[in-house]
């Protein structure tokens, strides 16, 4: 089974698979750039080749890329969604270059107008993105909490993307366990309306986090395993599913730790979970 976290990139790319890996990940997500901003830098040759090593040496699964928050393809500003556009198409060459598995976004927020009016809008930035995308990489949906107009708090809404995106095998959908909860999906229910709705084949990762907020709060609050709204028998539920339905299937932590996000012992917590 892949369990990973989400861990900081700073110092090099090179420098998040030996973080990873101090925490006892065999997967790992990451940003590719900063999380501040819609601009990309490319890494050095001489970063991609120790990242590539420190793969190797660590024996590292999985890596996931996680988009800037900034991200938003449903937003009216047609260069705000072109800035959103071209930096995904970056993560995803990069992706491409270092054998990742791809990049997990939250799609944006439509701002009241309403998912039907930007979903043409959404889709084609998609398939412009995956026209550009290495085979072997996918772009991954999150799906939302639900506040202010966040697309992808219903399955439906991520299955309506999905059915009119073109090259399916670079699609995906990542599910968030706090969001999921927020957006007031019952966690016992999560996989089988996933299965039905949208199909197990495009589950690509799960973000596995309790939750500060209540069931169908629509806020987007993680907390600490055990720690929250959730709680450690519904969680425990939850990843015993996922043993049953999914097949390698990677669980990232996307805990906040203590305020420097995921520690050894957020991992240890979730591996004795799963036993
Ligand atoms: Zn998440």
């Amino acid at each position: 089974m892949y369990i990973g976290a989400h861990v900081s990139m700073a110092g090099g790319l090179d420098k998040s698979i030996e973080r990873a890996s101090k925490l006892g990940s065999n997967c790992l997500m990451t940003f590719a750039s900063s999380p501040r901003s819609l601009k990309y830098q490319i890494p050095s040759v001489k970063v991609i080749e120790k990242y590539k090593q420190a793969k190797i040496k660590y024996e590292m699964g999985p890596h996931f890329f996680h988009a800037p928050y900034l991200v938003n393809l449903a937003s009216g500003d047609k260069s705000y969604v072109n800035a959103s556009r071209d930096l995904l198409i970056s993560y995803q060459q990069l992706a491409g270059e270092i054998g990742g598995s791809g990049t997990i976004f939250h799609v944006g927020s439509h701002k009241g107008s309403g998912f039907e009016t930007k979903i043409t809008q959404i889709v084609t930035t998609i398939n412009y993105i995956l026209d550009s995308s290495p085979r072997g990489t996918r772009l991954i949906l999150e799906n939302a909490a639900g506040q202010a107009g966040t697309i992808g708090a219903s399955l439906v809404e991520l299955r309506e993307i999905i059915d009119r995106v073109g090259d399916k095998p670079k699609i995906g959908v990542c599910l968030d366990t706090q969001h999921a909860w927020a957006s007031g999906i019952p966690l016992d229910k999560l996989l089988d309306m996933f299965t039905h709705e949208v199909g197990i084949k495009y589950l690509a990762a799960i973000h596995f986090n309790d939750s500060k907020t209540e069931f169908d709060s629509h806020v987007d609050r993680h907390e600490n395993l055990g720690q929250g709204k959730i709680g450690k028998d519904i969680l425990r539920k939850f990843i015993a599913n996922c043993k049953l339905k999914i097949e390698n299937c990677p669980i990232i932590l996307e805990v906040p730790g203590d305020g420097d996000g995921p520690r050894k012992k957020d991992i240890d917590y979730l591996k004795r979970l799963v036993v």
